[in-house]
């Protein structure tokens, strides 16, 4: 290994993923601030990144994704579950399936019920509509101009249409926007998308800043190891190659390398629990056992089915000449199936008149294969799965080994608590209801998986035992609050530490109640604010002293 040269900033930022490209950019727009942002993976140059279906092409592929894997999950007959994460420029914004959903503003109010001063829903919002390019729209709740491009779907589809109309005739509204004044109901989802291209973070923030003078970007280079004197951080050790170098912060680190990367970064940095970190020989800086803690995911479970008219993408997969059209609707009009992300339609459902607000997502997809990534079937196909919105199930990251560069142990622990069993099963009846209404059921051929047989509650949880799988939204392992085992105060400062903060989805105190990308990037643009007003407040020289 070769060593170089010191450099200092004010900031580093060890991860340009969804909130850390937001990071780069707000805390460079003055130009006051020196910024080092450090990131993994490459470039995002890779062509199928910006074409929104490339998304299924990005699950497997190894230059731009960790491709981290579950230990065996207990409830889940002791399968392993993939979890792809982004480790490219943009992180996870730039492979994921690109819906833009905020989950529900009581998730915010029930986060600052938990004692989060600064995080209800009023509190949020000006940053989700600040970071927000609304296609249709300024109003209260959307904002334009931001540097996030929100955008409608190209083009309604007959199945689509057809699963709208259904949840309809069984008794659920329709919604043109579950961003909007309310969740429930069905229809189609917004994207992260413009002009039929991908909008990730690196596109939408990081391709502003990078010209700046006062940001440095650094690709390929994996943080190693948060360097501290005492319980203050004052730098990041990386490795770039066959080099390791040392950067100083002169204000801050902040850790925005996602659920899985920032516990594990932290732990082999001495700070986390005890035990585990002596189990690895590593010294302990400070004994933290929420550091990997509370671990949540969607798990979502998929139901397949073989469809009576060749209109799914699997079709057009198949057939040359369709493949040829649709390429070339796309390049001349940037519409058609190239333009869609994970989910073209779905909704947001209560299982039992108890539940307050929609405990069930749906995702209606109009292709089918075996699993997330898998080769497309060779007939007409649709998948719609069901996800619990609030499970209480809880898991962890733990480090493997002292080793930064070796995958940790992550285990969701995915259907542990009997209420999580319980509203899956409530949500796959819920979802069945919805397919045999009149609108659905002529685009039906046959229901594929599970089969028709599994009726029972017993036979549909041995399903999602032997089925779910994640719909990719791990949090809360650096989780933000005020009792002894929460990693991070309100404002994202480690607790115990200076000069520290976790700025990602993993310091959600709760997953919220809808896919993750939109709630990292506002965490992105309150904790930078919450920076720059601090480095406002405190002189240079000044450190932040240690939170409580
Ligand atoms: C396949 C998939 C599909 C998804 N679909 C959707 C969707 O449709 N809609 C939605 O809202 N959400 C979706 N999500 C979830 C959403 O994208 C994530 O919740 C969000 O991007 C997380 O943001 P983050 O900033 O916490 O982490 P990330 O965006 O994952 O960023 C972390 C970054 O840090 C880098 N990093 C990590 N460790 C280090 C280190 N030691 N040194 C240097 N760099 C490091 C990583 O390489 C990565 O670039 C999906 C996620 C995936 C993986």
């Amino acid at each position: 290994m070769n060593a170089a040269p010191i450099e200092t900033f004010d900031y580093i930022i060890v991860g340009a993923g969804s909130a850390g490209c937001v990071l780069a950019n707000r805390l460079t727009a003055s130009g006051r601030h020196r910024v080092l942002l450090l990131e993994a993976g490459g470039h995002d140059r890779y062509l199928w990144i910006h074409i929104p279906l490339g998304y299924g092409k990005l699950f497997v592929d190894q230059r731009v994704n960790w491709l981290y894997a579950s230990e065996p999950e207990p409830e889940l007959n002791n399968r392993s579950v993939i979890q792809p994460r982004g480790k490219v420029l943009g992180g996870s914004s730039s492979i994921n399936g690109l819906l833009y959903l905020r989950g529900q503003p009581e998730d915010y109010d029930h986060w600052r019920q938990l004692g989060n001063t600064g995080w209800s829903f009023d509190d949020v919002l000006p940053y989700f509509r600040r970071a927000e390019h609304q296609e249709r729209g300024e109003d209260a709740l959307h904002g334009v101009g931001g540097p996030l491009a929100v955008s409608n779907v190209c083009e309604p589809h007959p199945l689509c249409e057809a699963f709208i109309e259904s949840a309809q005739q069984a008794g659920f509204p329709r919604n043109d926007d579950f961003n909007g004044p309310t969740q429930e109901g069905a229809g189609y989802f917004q994207l992260t998308a413009k002009n039929g291209r991908r909008w990730s973070t690196a596109v939408g923030y990081l391709r502003q800043a990078r010209r700046r003078p006062n940001l440095a970007i650094a690709t390929d280079a994996l943080a190693t190891r948060i360097l501290l004197s005492g319980r203050r951080a004052v730098g990041i050790e990386y490795r770039q190659g066959d080099t390791t170098r040392t950067a100083q912060a002169s204000r801050e680190v902040i850790l925005s390398g996602g659920a899985f990367n920032s516990p594990q970064l932290l732990q082999v940095s001495g700070i986390g629990p005890a035990p585990l970190l002596q189990q690895h020989g590593i010294e302990v800086i400070a004994d933290m056992p929420g550091v990997g803690a509370d671990l949540q995911d969607h798990l979502q479970v998929r139901i397949q089915y073989r469809c009576t008219e060749p209109i799914t993408m699997n079709d057009v997969i198949r057939s040359w000449r369709h493949r040829m059209s649709a390429g070339l609707r796309y390049m001349l009009f940037r519409k058609g199936l190239l333009a869609i992300g994970a989910g073209y339609a779905g909704g947001f459902f209560r299982t039992s008149p108890a539940a307050a607000t929609p405990d069930v997502q749906v995702h209606f997809i109009i292709f089918s294969g075996d699993s997330s990534g898998a080769a497309l079937h060779p007939f007409p196909g649709f998948i719609a799965s069901v996800c619990q919105l609030r499970p209480e199930s809880r898991g962890f990251v733990h480090i493997k080994s002292a080793d930064p560069a070796a995958a940790p142990a992550i285990q969701l622990r995915y259907l542990s608590s009997q209420f999580d069993r319980d509203v899956t099963v409530a949500g796959l009846k819920l979802l069945r209801r919805i397919m045999a209404q009149p609108a659905m059921r002529r685009f039906i051929a046959e229901e594929r998986v599970p089969d028709p047989q599994v009726e029972s509650d017993a036979d549909l949880l041995a399903f999602a035992r032997s089925a779910g799988t994640t719909v990719f939204h791990p949090t809360s392992t650096c989780r933000m609050g005020n009792d002894d085992t929460a990693v991070v105060d309100e404002r994202l400062r480690v607790r115990g530490i200076g000069n520290l903060r976790v700025v990602d989805a993993s310091i959600m105190p709760t997953v919220v109640s809808g896919n993750t990308n939109a709630a990292a990037v506002m965490i992105g643009e309150k904790g930078a604010d919450m920076i720059l007003h601090d480095a406002a407040a405190a002189p240079a020289s000044m450190r932040l002293e240690p939170a409580g």
